[in-house]
């Protein structure tokens, strides 16, 4: 889009005066300072710049070096907060998240919710990732007793010296991320008979 000329705006006291301002009430956040040849420059850009990327509203905040009492503010162009303008990469459009919302707490598959929306928005693209996201995070959501990798590992340490010989017992693991776990569970009095036996069988999940 095409700049439009720094227009002034109002003047101010002191740069701390003219800041508070532009923040609470211009909705501007300071992303710049430059020290210029007589004078600073504050440089300020929207303050929702993240959720509305295309906003080009920006602020400047001059104050002379000879005279810091005499502050002035300019800006330029105007806030642009439409839908179309919101950062598209930051989530999936609200209609597709409802459905997803739904088939998940019908207790579909991630597959079968994938197949089902490709029917329900036949012409939205629908982003791998974010979509696996969503449904982890819908699934997460009303489950605060989900059980974390870090659960797991505390777990693990606690049965770790089992002094009773025939509850779970913990001789080794490895819970390092969700991809790499190896835990071994045993009983002591499984451990004793070992010596006793030829025969050596192992279960793996
Ligand atoms: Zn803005």
């Amino acid at each position: 889009m095409l700049k439009e000329e720094w227009q002034p705006l109002l003047t101010a006291k002191s740069y701390e005066e003219a800041a508070m301002l532009v923040k609470s009430q211009l909705n501007a956040c300071q992303y710049r300072r430059s020290d210029l040849k007589n004078r600073t420059k504050y440089s300020f850009k929207c303050n929702e710049y993240r959720k509305y990327p295309l906003c080009s509203y920006e602020i400047q905040i001059i104050a002379a070096d000879d005279d810091p009492t005499f502050v002035t503010v300019m800006s330029r162009n105007i806030h642009q907060h439409q839908q179309y303008e919101r950062n598209s990469t930051t989530r999936l459009p609200s209609p597709i998240r409802k459905t997803v919302s739904k088939y998940v707490h019908c207790g579909l598959s991630q597959s079968q919710i994938k197949l089902s929306l490709i029917q329900d928005h036949p012409h939205s693209p629908i982003h791998e990732t974010k979509l696996i996201n969503l449904i982890n995070y819908e699934r997460r959501k009303n489950r605060r007793e989900i059980f974390s990798v870090f659960d797991l590992k505390s777990w693990c340490d606690q049965h770790k010296d089992n002094t009773q010989l025939h509850s779970t017992f913990v001789p080794f693991y490895i819970v390092e991320h969700i991809d790499n776990i190896f835990i071994l569970f045993t009983t002591k009095q499984l451990f004793r008979q070992i010596k006793l036996t030829s025969f050596f069988q192992i279960d793996a999940t």
